[in-house]
């Protein structure tokens, strides 16, 4: 979608008017985008409609570039399409029910960790996950190894094949231990059917929830308007829940979903990873769809990630000359924390394109690791004693050849060389670089 719109807006570029002409002609371009990310026809014609009637109603001589202006038309359209403002998520309640729903494979069970883990970082909140999952014993297991891995309990009952008692029943596990969020995870199918929404609804008639979230696979195109719909008509829902929007971009679902239903759209799901979570901004999601970066998103998710104890603590050691490459393995964690490292680079303007051909994955952090971890305590803390023999002993530990080991070495030189540079004013130059 990014590139057809580039295309599209370039038309503009260099034109000293708009004239109705190349109005014409770019809005034919943008609406074949749209039509190609699965938006729907209808929509898709009512906004490039509305687009031309702003666009040729502007002097534009006066103010912006008429590529620039053209941009801006399509951007706030598109921001509007998707929703004006974020909206929250009503936590009222006491316990506060939010009830998962949608097709088998949308990533709700996933998505339920995510908000736990996301809610549970809040500090006043303390989530339960309640598994209503029956069908498959494996549904159940799947949502305790998520709970595992963030630390918030999961209510379970496997004997128990009726999910309004389980629900009920997590509840009030929920309310005798103090849990202020209950989370309900429920089965799905795989396409929209009686059985499905007869037991969400007997679910959502029973607890009443305070939120009841749509998820929905943001790669299933023109499909998740159709479930998202018949899921509206049974639930009315609150929200909606985008998953699977890292890589390839499909905004289409968000335009045509929150079109067809009026719902919000909530949250997005960016990856498998329990951090890959980001609230929904409408006009972020437009400079996305218009190939301008997220950047104000790239930002948020690294400084929530990125633990200010620990910033200023290696800082000190950075002063002392005493960052060691315990220090260095952290500092991968961190950077793995953050997610998808392919996702990250995605959201800086112009390095999406860039990032098609290149594959950067947790992967590429392996082989480091593994030598960090063949160093002893000693090593790690004082590079300066590996000598040829030691390199030899790490290279084998870590199944890496010495040069591998030398290189790592020689670019933690450089690595602690520079960190102490910007200890000294630069680090905020470059600060104020990326921000730019
Ligand atoms: P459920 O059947 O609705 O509970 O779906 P799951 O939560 O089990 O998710 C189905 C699959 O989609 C799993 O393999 C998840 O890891 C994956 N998944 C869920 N959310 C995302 C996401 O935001 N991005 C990506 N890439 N995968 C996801
Ligand atoms: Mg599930």
């Amino acid at each position: 979608l990014s590139d057809k719109l580039d295309k599209a807006l370039h038309v503009l570029k260099g034109h000293g008017s708009i004239t109705e002409v190349n109005v014409a002609e770019t809005l034919k371009e943008v609406r074949r985008a749209l039509l190609d990310a699965d938006v729907n026809f209808k929509i898709a014609k009512e906004f490039t409609v509305r687009v031309k009637e702003k666009a040729l109603g502007q002097d534009v001589l006066t103010t912006l570039q008429p590529g620039q202006l053209m941009v801006k038309l399509v951007k706030d359209e598109l921001t509007e399409l998707m929703g004006g403002d974020a909206e929250g998520i009503n936590l009222s309640g006491n316990p506060s029910v939010i009830l998962m729903s949608g097709l088998q494979g949308s990533g709700k069970t996933t998505f339920s960790g995510k908000l736990a883990n996301y809610l549970k970082n809040k500090k006043t909140k303390k989530p339960l996950l309640v598994a209503c999952d029956v069908y498959r014993p494996a549904a159940i297991d799947q949502l305790h190894v998520v709970g595992d891995q963030i630390g918030v309990e999961v209510f379970s009952d496997k004997g128990n094949n009726d999910p309004v008692a389980i629900s009920k029943a997590g509840i009030a596990h929920a309310k005798a231990n103090g849990h202020n969020v209950v989370i309900i995870d429920t089965a799905g199918r795989l396409a929209v059917d009686e059985a499905m929404m007869t037991e969400i609804s007997n679910i959502h008639k029973a607890i009443e929830p305070q939120e009841t979230l749509f998820v929905v696979d943001s790669m299933t195109g023109q499909d998740a308007v159709n479930t998202a719909k018949a899921f509206n008509d049974i639930l009315n829902f609150d929200g909606v829940i985008l998953t699977k929007l890292d890589g390839d971009t499909r905004g289409g679902a968000a335009i045509s979903i929150k079109s067809v239903v009026n719902k919000p759209i909530k949250f997005i799901g960016t990856g498998e990873k329990m951090e890959a979570i980001d609230v929904f901004y409408p006009s972020r999601m437009a400079d996305r769809i218009l190939g301008m970066g997220d950047v104000v998103s790239l930002v948020e998710r690294a400084q929530e990630q990125f633990d200010e104890v620990e910033a200023r603590k290696l800082q000190k050691k950075i002063a002392k000359n005493q960052f060691g490459f315990d220090d260095f393995l952290k500092q991968i964690q961190q950077i793995k924390k953050m997610g998808n490292m392919k996702d990250l680079v995605g959201m800086i303007p112009g390095a999406g394109k860039m990032m098609k051909d290149i594959d950067i994955d947790d992967d590429a952090f392996k082989g480091i690791e593994a030598i960090i971890h063949s160093m002893t305590p000693e090593e790690r803390a004082n590079p300066a004693v590996i000598n040829s023999s030691r390199k030899k002993r790490i290279g084998k530990g870590s199944g890496t050849s010495v040069q591998e080991v030398n290189q790592l070495l020689k670019q933690f030189t450089q690595m602690s060389k520079m960190m102490k540079m910007m200890q000294g004013g630069g680090g905020k130059r470059m600060m104020q670089m990326m921000q730019n």
